[in-house]
């Protein structure tokens, strides 16, 4: 990832990021925190080898978690 050179608040975000992206993740499929991030928003799991589309710097985001509760919403109904 580029590093910002001006801005506290820039600086910030990549930090944040940057460790959203190096924290490991549990799968949803085998329930082992293997998951690694592999590209934009692409998530493998190194245990069962199953990739998911996650957000772009870590597995789930706020705005993730409300298209999954409206997903599930929508789908009862
Ligand atoms: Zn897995």
């Amino acid at each position: 990832m580029r590093t910002p050179k001006f801005g506290a608040s820039n600086r910030k975000l990549v930090d944040k990021a940057t460790k959203a992206k190096k924290a490991k993740y549990e799968c949803p499929k085998c329930r082992k925190k293997m998951l690694e991030r592999k590209g934009n928003a692409l998530w493998l799991c190194k245990s069962c080898g199953s990739k998911y589309a996650g957000a772009a710097y870590s597995f789930t985001s706020e705005s993730g978690e409300i298209a999954k509760r409206l997903i599930s919403e929508y789908s009862e109904s």
